[in-house]
């Protein structure tokens, strides 16, 4: 095992020599598992820590013990106020221990640590603040029935759905965590949480500051393992009534088989090839610093990454020379160092992968304009690419590469900037650069995706749903939609005698 990186502090280090990785029914479980998960250190690529993976056993437990939570009222039969204000202390904690998550963070994913602590801690906590408020505001209505000759009072309720399996992937561990416990809880449901088993360390850590924060034993479970293992058996239980999953459009596939034998409620956050889009009447720099931004941050390991970057022919140039200066001047650097301004992919295995499809597109025809290869070196590291002329038919156009590669494509005017922009499989977000208020109505209108910006790129906002068009998914995370995510709408009609 190699030693972890000096820059540590003392408690993430006694975290990760003592973590345990299932919690079910309130307590930390050894698990059933016999083979290991490594945890590998994308920076160095050195494995730092090693966990069994939980049993199919153990995922038994953690349902039945959710399914128990949930059935005997232990957190939805609390009061809303109660539970917003537990919740609410989750956010707190995460605050508190915002240097111990972030740590965790870029060790175990690469993100850097900056990042990691101006980005991802602090959203995850305001997930939990945002939804805390919503417990209170959770309500339904009345309605006066039409049927002649009785007295009747028709009412809606909503409910929480029951138990919810949440799957979420390596890119955004803390974030994507709380992005889906925190609706869940607000919604009264209990939870089975299965992290992916690249990234565990921060969900682990998330675990105990939800015991610690006073929500009951056995409402949330957390297994970690694989995908095909524990993912698998979440998802084909007839006792979890809902999955929550963000990754894959092809693991969504099976999730979607897996899971029709009861016909679980299913929101699926996958995949996207984003159109950014460039008119020649945008800012031109602050378009070029948005569009670099919204591919090479998080090293392109983001559902949103702007990978398809579309340029007016007239200011095409421009952006073409500006995003390769951008991506010429990004220094590569391991998670805590401070200089760092991209860090590693995940994993050799999704490296390897982001440079067949770069490969491949030059062989195809793209014009290199930025770098293209992989960094010699430890670590997992791959050069900022930009890629020219690749053709609309080419993968590296079409496939979500999850890496550091934008795809550059000039246009003509703004019908051919749309059909450019919508001729995708995916539809989950799109940015439009321009001054011209009109157009970007226009524009935002006729985008088939689910969340279009305006003059900025993947900025999330608790209050703003976010979710795919076409095949980047079902349903919504954030806003009053994700909350609904997590509830049923019950109907309830009453006879009333004189
Ligand atoms: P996956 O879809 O494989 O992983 C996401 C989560 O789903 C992980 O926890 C994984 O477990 C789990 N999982 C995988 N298969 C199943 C299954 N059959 N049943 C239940 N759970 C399952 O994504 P990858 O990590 O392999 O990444 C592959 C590609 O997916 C990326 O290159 C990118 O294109 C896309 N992706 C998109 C994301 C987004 O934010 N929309 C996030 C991550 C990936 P485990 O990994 O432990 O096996």
């Amino acid at each position: 095992m190699a030693s972890l990186p000096p820059r540590l502090s003392d408690e993430t280090r006694a975290f990760v020599a003592n973590a345990k990785n299932n919690l079910i029914a309130g307590e930390w479980r050894k698990p059933g598992g016999s083979s290991s998960i490594d945890c590998i250190d994308p920076s160095t690529g050195e494995t730092v820590a090693a966990f069994a993976p939980a049993s199919t056993n153990d995922v038994d437990a953690a349902i039945d013990a959710a399914r128990r939570s949930f059935d005997t009222g232990a957190w939805r039969s609390l009061t809303p106020a109660e539970r917003a204000k537990r919740i609410w202390r989750i956010g707190e904690l995460i605050d508190a221990h915002r240097q111990e998550l972030s740590e965790l963070e870029s060790l175990d994913g690469g993100k850097p640590f900056a990042a990691a602590f101006n980005g991802e801690a602090p959203a995850a906590a305001e997930a939990f603040r945002y939804h805390a408020g919503w417990c209170t505001k959770i309500d339904g209505g009345t309605f006066k029935p039409s049927i002649g000759g009785l007295d009747l009072e028709g009412v809606t309720r909503l409910e929480p759905v029951g138990v919810a399996g949440l799957i979420t992937p390596w890119n955004g561990p803390l974030v994507m965590a709380a992005w889906k416990l925190a609706p869940a809880l607000a919604a009264g449901c209990s939870v089975v949480l299965k992290p992916s088993e690249l990234t565990i360390l921060s969900t682990l850590r998330l675990g105990e500051l939800i015991c610690e924060a006073g929500i009951p034993d056995g409402v949330v479970n957390i297994v970690v393992g694989s995908g095909a293992v524990v993912g698998d058996a979440i998802t084909r239980d007839p006792r979890v009534d809902k999955i929550s999953f963000t990754g894959s459009t092809a693991s969504a596939r099976a999730i979607i088989d897996a899971g029709k034998g009861n016909l679980k409620r299913l929101s699926l956050e996958l995949g996207g090839k984003s159109p950014v889009v460039i008119f020649d009447d945008a800012k031109i720099d602050e378009a070029i610093a948005g569009a670099a931004g919204g591919i090479f941050g998080n090293a392109g390991q983001v559902c949103v990454a702007g990978s398809r970057i579309l340029v007016q022919r007239t200011a095409y140039q421009r952006v073409a020379d500006g995003l390769r200066k951008h991506a010429e001047a990004l220094k590569l650097g391991g998670a805590f160092d401070e200089t760092t301004m991209m860090g590693p992919l995940i994993s050799a295995a999704h490296r390897s992968s982001v440079d067949r499809t770069v490969k491949a597109a030059i062989d195809e025809g793209a014009e290199r304009l930025a770098g293209g290869r992989i960094v010699d070196g430890p670590g997992f590291f791959y050069q900022p690419t930009v890629l020219a002329d690749a053709g609309a038919k080419s993968c590296a156009w079409r496939e979500e590469i999850f890496g550091p590669v934008a795809t550059l494509a000039p246009f003509d005017d703004e019908e051919e900037a749309l059909r450019l922009a919508n001729d995708t499989q995916y539809g989950l977000a799109a940015s439009v650069w321009t001054e011209n208020a009109s157009r970007a109505q226009r524009m935002s209108r006729a985008l088939r995706a689910g969340i279009v910006w305006v003059n900025c790129h993947g900025i999330p906002d608790m209050a703003m749903p976010i979710g795919g068009y076409k095949q980047s998914g079902w349903g919504r995370e954030h806003g009053r939609l994700g909350l609904e995510a997590f509830l049923e709408h019950k109907s309830v009609m009453q006879r009333v005698f004189s």
